[in-house]
């Protein structure tokens, strides 16, 4: 079986929905199709969420009036029969009720928040389903909640995953299409949950992994992943192939069109992922597999909102235990630490969880001298094959930033990988100088 994922523009549109249902449909293959909200909606339900934390509830009531009329409109150019659109109004009825009541919750906090924000998932895939129905399409909707489960530390459980959707796909077999959300889970408390912004890529690759299934396809606006982002750099062009590592260091480091974390389950369970664009179906797209091709360097990406931490040792050179208590201090807040460069007596690490900021800082002072933390940097990623023995590269890259300040820099930690941090307003300007100087 395949996993298909749809995300937000690919459904966002009633004209849309209609062609995805002839795209998963065509091949007469089964798969899991995996849908987002409609474009738009995440943010809607936050924004709505955001008036309710703050206390407006008439500005929380209009908000939501808003929407509710999008979804009317939508559905009335969805369905085609009386039947269909009795069926569409009374899943947007159930929801918009449930709104209301999440509206009207005191006091509304963050578990009301998550209830909030799944609604977007809920409502695109039930529509979607009833869509199938009223085309003839054999097909069932798989409540994501009843299998996608996530751990203590908000990491899905991928044995878990397996365990419960191989039960339910076994009592239920036989559908050419199996409809379900993204992004949205449970949680150890048995709680509406959700796997971060984008996260609905991450669910299909969990899938994937859990169904060792032939292929995870995500489907979205555009031809595959770019050699550069293209919503800051002109001249960007789609990427065929990429191993499995790359595509992870690209997704990690910034590449929006996939959640971070999407590539690790499929990366495990050796399943290959084909980035496809929902508007032109017949594009190659981006194949990621364990294969690699010899192409040097093969893409950028940036990841915002980084911070940097200075430490210096405050005993003196060649002293030994001191890196271990300095990521010692980082474990114990639970905060991942991206890049990393050392002296003999100073090490300079970034990271972008910054929750623990003041305690980490006030723990690291115990042993080490620190500078002021520069927050607003980005981590500038180069991705390609960079074999210990290939002579060239970092000039190229020290070149085309010639004009740039740098603040830190990590080459050979990965044959795959060289990070640059600058700081943020040099962001659009580092990625068009390393286009210009790497692709052309
Ligand atoms: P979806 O709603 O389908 O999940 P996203 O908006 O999350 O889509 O991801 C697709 C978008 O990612 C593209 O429209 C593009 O603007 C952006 N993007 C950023 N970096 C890249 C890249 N390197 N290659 C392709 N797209 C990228
Ligand atoms: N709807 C969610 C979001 O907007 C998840 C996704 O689209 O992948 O972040
Ligand atoms: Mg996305």
């Amino acid at each position: 079986m395949q996993v298909w994922k749809f995300g937000g523009t690919s459904v966002g549109k009633p004209e849309r929905m209609k062609s995805i249902r002839q795209l998963i449909t065509e091949d007469g293959n089964a798969k899991i199709v995996v849908l987002s909200a409609l474009s738009g909606s995440t943010n809607s339900l936050l924004s709505i969420s955001e008036s309710l934390l703050a206390g407006q509830i008439a500005e929380a009531q209009s908000k939501a009036k808003v929407l509710r009329d999008h979804y009317d409109t939508f559905l009335s150019e969805l369905y085609q029969t009386e039947l269909g659109l009795a069926k569409g109004k009374s899943i947007v009825d159930k929801e918009f009720a449930f709104i209301d009541q999440l509206i009207a919750t005191s006091p509304y906090g963050t578990k009301q928040e998550k209830e909030m924000v799944a609604l977007g998932e809920l409502l695109s895939t039930q529509i979607f389903e009833a869509y199938l129905q009223e085309e003839g399409v054999n097909s069932l909707l798989l409540p994501a909640l009843d299998f996608m489960v996530i751990d203590e530390d908000n990491e899905p459980i991928l044995k878990k995953i397996e365990e419960n959707l191989g039960a339910i796909l076994a009592k239920q077999p036989g559908k050419q299409i199996y409809i379900t959300q993204g992004f949205i889970c449970r949680n150890p408390q048995g709680e509406v949950d959700n796997l971060k912004r984008g996260g609905s890529d991450y669910t299909a690759s969990l899938i994937g992994g859990a169904i060792a299934a032939e292929e995870v396809q995500i489907w979205t606006d555009i031809d595959g992943m770019h050699n550069n982002d293209p919503r800051i750099v002109k001249n960007t062009f789609p990427i065929r192939e990429l191993s499995f590592a790359e595509a992870a260091e690209l997704a990690y480091f910034g590449a929006k069109i996939l959640h971070p974390s999407t590539i690790t389950p499929a990366k495990l369970k050796g399943v290959p992922v084909r980035l496809k664009n929902t508007m032109e179906p017949s594009a190659y797209g981006t194949l990621i597999s364990e294969k690699s091709t010899d192409v040097e360097i093969k893409a950028i990406a940036a990841k915002d909102n980084i911070t940097a931490i200075y430490i210096h040792s405050t005993r003196m050179l060649n002293a030994y235990g001191f890196l271990k208590r300095v990521f010692e201090v980082f474990e114990k807040y639970k905060t991942p630490v991206d890049m990393i460069t050392t002296s003999e007596v100073s090490v300079s690490v970034t990271i972008d969880q910054t929750t623990h900021l003041d305690s980490i800082m006030s723990e690291l002072r115990e042993f080490a001298e620190l500078e002021d933390p520069d927050k607003d940097q980005v981590i500038i990623c180069i991705v390609g094959n960079f074999w210990a023995d290939k002579e060239g590269i970092a000039i190229k890259v020290l070149n085309a930033m010639k004009n740039i300040p740098i603040r830190m820099i990590s080459y050979g930690a990965s044959e795959h990988n060289i990070s640059l941090l600058v700081d943020a307003k040099h962001k659009n300007e580092s990625l068009n100088a390393l286009n210009e100087g790497l692709f052309f």
